[in-house]
């Protein structure tokens, strides 16, 4: 019998919540430290002693004998060096230690850390430092105390930085906007997310004989399996019991660690998973994302399994995302983004909808960037996912009520006006009719959020969230400097509505994005087709980028210059990590696989002709004919492989490796790949070295 589990008793276990602390505290010191942190400014050295002495007793009382600063640097997973609380005590004696020192400060030896040139070696060492806005929590016997992550000019080197500065913004211009609606109560906006995580599981046993998937976390090479996703049997699906006995494992885990572990099933593709959790504040929803991917991972382990959070693990059926759902709340628990009973009137809804509109049509360059990898690239586009074009979906019933409101003839050759008339009054009518009709669109209204679909799964959502909060902030910004200065309010309201949902309506598209007319139709009306990184990269330091996110204070040009950086090395080192565990595989394991095959088919053909037996038709024959010039290809291919891995390595910049990587390795890699399954399709299975795609789609 399984062990009940308590979700209200083991939520939250192993974090220092507030209400925590404020038990651990004497009352001056804990009123101290709010203070301090609503106010900014330095805290005091008593009272990060205090609050430090609190944690660690209470660390301790949870079994941690360790503590770590955590953080995000720009490789987009967490990163964290342990210390434990030892401290040389009287007479040899060892006693635990955590000082307010140690708690607000880190210097971690940070010259490994991608800085895109921030930094010369000579400077390496960045700093982490407390944020408190996020709790500190305690994983696998070390007490985390979530860190921001700077260079010692103050230079972001992290991910959190930004997101932190783009929660201020917003809050700023919608408190803004809020006050022009007369909504005076209201005094903090936050942005919302709630991730939705899709992940794979295969055998581990299976998937340590890949090398591909252990060094890159997918395929490189896989012949079609018989069958694929096609009967959607999976979706939905009831599940097998190892995954039931995983998903049960990671729920307990990341309730003690207070995610909101929500929603799990069976995805479209075989061996393909969710989970979502209740959507928090954009900052916690970063920190509580990235730790569940990594429970996912180690949980994994114990089940014997392997997680895969590669965009595109398999070729063929489905690749992985994370849907990034995301909202604006007021502290007094309303939801921007709730068109209400009547969206007609509700114009602050629809501000904030056509603010939402006009900067995602503005932008499309920057959201195409926050999603960009090599990972995802081979996954947009691809039939099941939004491809690299920006488009919208708000539903028919929003879209007439803006069409109509701007004079504009409806899109919707339905016919607006009986939807106008009938169903657009009633919320349950808006939110499940019409708004989530459209699964192909990157970037949906669903309801009384924004779904944005193109992030991957592997990615951290603090980069996108990061671009979300600052493009609507500045938009939000131009319409409160414009309101403010009119005299007649409700007129400039209208007025700044209906003229950008006018400019900025060809983003909106509610046809299937996955169908191949789409990028004939975006081309016309003007919208960006990036297919790869390094085609989307370029723009982040783009003028107009530049002056954005200045004039918002979120990237200096000088932190904007070492991002892309960063990017297109991270790129580069993707592809080359790939194109060379593919040479491996080819020389080391399949070409001998294929020849030891082929010479045993030889072996055989000589052995019927000693015996004066007839082979010219012989199935062996015919075999060897076929497999002859396919195994002679894949020696060559594989040669100019290595040459292009090497043409490109010599290349200086990280930008020209990124595009030779796209115009010349990527290309080769296709063309092996090919070869190889066209002979694993041939090839005797008791030969073939590694695990097919039917082994490890169906191997759980
Ligand atoms: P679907 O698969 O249909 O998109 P799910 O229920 O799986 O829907 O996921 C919806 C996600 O959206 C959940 O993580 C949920 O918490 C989140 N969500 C709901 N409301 C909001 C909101 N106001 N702001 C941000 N995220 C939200
Ligand atoms: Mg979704």
């Amino acid at each position: 019998m399984e062990e009940p589990v308590n979700i209200p008793e083991i939520f939250g276990s192993l974090v220092f919540t507030d209400s925590e602390m404020k038990s651990r505290l004497p009352e001056a010191v804990y009123d101290s430290l709010k203070k301090t942190l609503s106010e900014g400014g330095e805290i005091e050295k008593d009272v990060a002693n205090a609050v430090a002495g609190a944690l660690k007793d209470w660390a301790i009382s949870k079994g941690a004998t360790h503590y770590t600063h955590w953080f995000q640097p720009l490789t987009g997973i967490t990163a964290e060096k342990h210390d434990s609380f030892i401290a040389v005590g009287p007479k040899g004696t060892a006693v635990t230690e955590f000082s307010g020192k140690a708690l607000i400060k880190g210097e971690p030896d940070a010259s490994s850390f991608p800085s895109g040139g921030l930094r010369a070696t000579f400077e390496a060492r960045g700093y982490t430092s407390w944020d408190p806005t996020s709790c500190a929590f305690i994983k696998d016997n070390c007490l985390c105390i979530p860190t921001v992550f700077r260079s010692h000019s103050g230079e972001m080197l992290d991910m959190k930085t930004p997101l932190l500065r783009s929660m201020d913004l917003i809050n700023k211009e919608a408190l803004r906007i809020l006050k022009l609606f007369g909504m005076t109560d209201v005094t903090r906006v936050v942005p919302t997310v709630g991730p939705e995580q899709e992940y794979f599981l295969v055998d581990r046993k299976a998937a340590e004989k890949r090398r591909d998937l252990m060094l890159t976390g997918r395929t490189l090479f896989g012949a079609k399996p018989p069958k694929g996703q096609e009967l959607a049997d999976h979706y939905f699906g009831s599940l097998r019991p190892r995954v039931k006995e995983f998903m049960r494992d990671l729920n307990s885990e990341l309730w003690k660690l207070g995610v909101y572990a929500k929603t799990e099933h069976n995805e479209a593709a075989p061996a393909q998973h969710e989970l979502a959790p209740i959507y928090v504040a954009a900052n916690i929803a970063a920190d509580h994302n990235q730790l569940t991917m990594e429970k996912m991972k180690i949980i994994a382990e114990d089940h014997g399994l392997l997680c895969l959070l590669h965009e595109k693990p398999f070729e063929g059926v489905n690749g992985s995302g994370k849907h990034n759902n995301w909202s604006l709340e007021t502290d007094t628990g309303l939801n921007l983004l709730r068109p209400g009973k009547d969206p007609a009137s509700n114009k602050l809804f629809l501000l904030i909808l056509v603010a939402v509109i006009s900067s995602v049509h503005k932008h499309q360059d920057l959201l195409r960037i926050a999603v960009a990898s090599a990972s995802n690239d081979n996954r947009l586009g691809g039939n099941e996912a939004p491809p690299a074009i920006v488009s919208m979906f708000i539903g028919s019933d929003l879209e007439d009520v803006l069409n109509t409101m701007a004079g504009m003839a409806s899109s919707n050759t339905k016919g607006a006006s009986r939807k106008l008339e009938s169903g657009v009054k009633s919320l349950p009518d808006i939110n499940r009719d019409t708004t989530d009709r459209n699964r192909t669109s990157p970037f949906a209204f669903t309801g009384n959020k924004f779904e944005f679909r193109m992030l991957g799964s592997s990615h951290s959502v603090a980069e996108t969230n990061v671009i979300i909060n600052t493009i609507v902030a500045d938009e939000l910004r131009s319409y409160a400097e414009f309101i403010e200065k009119a005299e007649d309010k409700a007129a400039a309201i209208d007025a700044v509505i209906v003229s950008n949902y006018k400019l900025h309506s060809p983003v909106i598209f509610n046809g299937n994005n996955y169908s191949p007319n789409w990028s004939e139709e975006a081309k016309k009306r003007g919208l960006l087709n990036l297919p790869t990184t390094p085609d989307a990269l370029p723009y982040l330091v783009s003028n107009e980028n530049i002056e954005l996110f200045a004039r918002n204070k979120i990237y200096s040009s000088a932190e904007l210059l070492s991002r892309v950086e960063v990017l297109f090395d991270k790129y580069a080192k993707e592809v080359l990590i790939e194109a060379n565990t593919m040479i491996e595989m080819s020389s080391r394991q399949i070409l001998p696989a294929v020849l030891k095959y082929q010479n045993m088919l030889v072996d055989t053909l000589k052995a019927r002709s000693e015996l004066g037996l007839r082979y010219g038709s012989s199935a062996e024959k015919l075999l060897a004919d076929r497999m002859d010039p396919l195994s002679t290809e894949l020696l060559f291919l594989t040669d100019e492989l290595k040459a292009a891995v090497s043409a490109c390595s010599v290349l200086s910049s990280s930008r020209e490796k990124a595009n030779a990587c796209r115009d010349n390795v990527i290309p080769k890699m296709a063309e092996l790949r090919k070869v190889c399954d066209s002979l694993e399709e041939i090839t005797g299975s008791e030969y073939w070295p590694i695990p097919t795609y039917a082994d490890l789609l169906y191997g759980v």
